[in-house]
């Protein structure tokens, strides 16, 4: 089901109409939802049912797939009737495969302005099949792709040029009278592409997906999104979210929840608080940590268990959260709900707190 919004403790979230992504809402005050894209050829319609099946157990609410040729194309009825989260089908060049798409029950079509030649002609039927469908579309700008016309006019992808390539499509489909649109104007670079989504959120009421694309390899690429999308999620702008990585498509939900998570967005299931260590300690935090992580992974409800490698801030902390050791002299202390409940010699650290945390689970699972 849909994770629950806790109360936004940020700027006040912009203005947008909500549309419907399927069973997603997106925009208004539905919460920020997280997707990502399959990297299966979408005509191997097992694999790709295979990968959305993990998307969707690693908390992804919407999936996109590519649609490059006529045996994806046609692979779409099935893709789209058996997924369990709605699918997005993602159109460049071919203006029928937009028409195949909607055919086929895709929860939403997304094109490509500026690699679609024939496209400015076509507005109007897609427009037509796209609202006796009763799906959104998403129009999607990217950087490498820009609309020629406004490369020539503006020299690069600009924030200006982004923009208005984003809302020139947009005129397009309102001159048809269609609005469930979002939109997205992807740049590889963060400090562009927070301009110009800010710039867009300015001009329209639009739902937005953020993405910063091209990011990178997943460290760089978890550095960029994280970067831009917490400085316009903190601001109001942003309604899903899709991190892009030069890495399987799971670890792009990952770091997208775990995005809103940090932002307050999404309620946190697991949360490790742990010190980076220092002189100080009298244990191997490293390895506390990571086992302690280890161990709760997939808890299912919301808990802080804060692992600290000594008696200056260990105390403090471990007070704090749900469960947490503070360490010193070869021993933890253990704190349950900031009561210390027991001390334990330094090699039954681990397994006390991973005990405590599923007793404090089952407890909490059965309010
Ligand atoms: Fe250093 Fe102790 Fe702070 Fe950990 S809790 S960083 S060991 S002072």
């Amino acid at each position: 089901g849909m994770p629950a919004a806790p109360a936004r403790p940020l700027g006040t979230r912009r203005h947008s109409r909500q549309i419907n992504v399927g069973n997603v809402p997106v925009g208004g005050d539905a919460p920020v939802s997280v997707q990502s894209m399959c990297t299966t050829l979408t005509s191997d319609v097992n694999a790709t049912l295979q990968q959305i099946a993990q998307l969707t157990a690693s908390g992804c609410q919407i999936v996109r797939v590519a649609v490059p040729s006529q045996d994806d194309a046609d692979a779409l009825a099935a893709i789209a009737r058996k997924s369990p989260i709605p699918v997005i089908a993602d159109i460049h060049f071919q203006p029928k495969y937009v028409f195949a798409a909607i055919d086929a029950g895709c929860a939403a079509v997304r094109v490509n302005p500026g690699n679609i030649k024939a496209f400015d002609d076509k507005v109007g039927e897609i427009a037509r099949a796209a609202k006796g469908a009763g799906i959104p579309i998403r129009i999607g700008v990217n950087a490498g792709s820009l609309d020629k016309r406004l490369l020539a006019k503006y020299g690069k992808a600009t924030p200006e040029a982004l923009t208005e390539s984003a809302l020139w499509e947009c005129s397009l489909f309102e001159e048809h009278d269609f609005r469930d649109i979002k939109i997205s104007v992807k740049h590889h670079d963060p400090v562009v592409m927070i301009q110009a989504y800010r710039l867009l959120a300015q001009s329209c009421d639009y739902p937005l997906h953020l993405g910063v694309t091209e990011a990178g390899p997943a460290f760089q690429g978890t550095v960029k999104s994280s970067v831009a999308f917490g400085a316009l999620l903190a601001e109001g702008i942003g309604d899903t979210i899709r991190v892009s990585l030069s890495a399987p498509p799971v670890e792009e939900v990952k770091v997208g929840t775990a995005i809103l998570e940090s932002l307050g967005l999404r309620q946190r299931k697991l949360e490790i608080v742990s010190c980076p260590s220092c002189g100080r300690a009298q244990v191997d935090v490293y390895t506390l940590a990571n086992q302690v992580s280890a161990g709760l992974e997939g808890m299912e409800v919301p808990l802080r268990v804060a692992v600290m490698g000594c008696v200056v801030n260990g105390p403090g902390e471990a007070r704090e959260a749900d469960l947490g050791v503070a360490s010193g002299n070869g021993k933890g202390q253990i704190f349950v709900k900031g009561e210390v409940v027991k001390t334990v010699p330094e090699a039954q650290i681990v397994e006390t707190l991973i005990e405590e945390a599923m007793r404090l689970a089952e407890e909490m699972t059965a309010d």
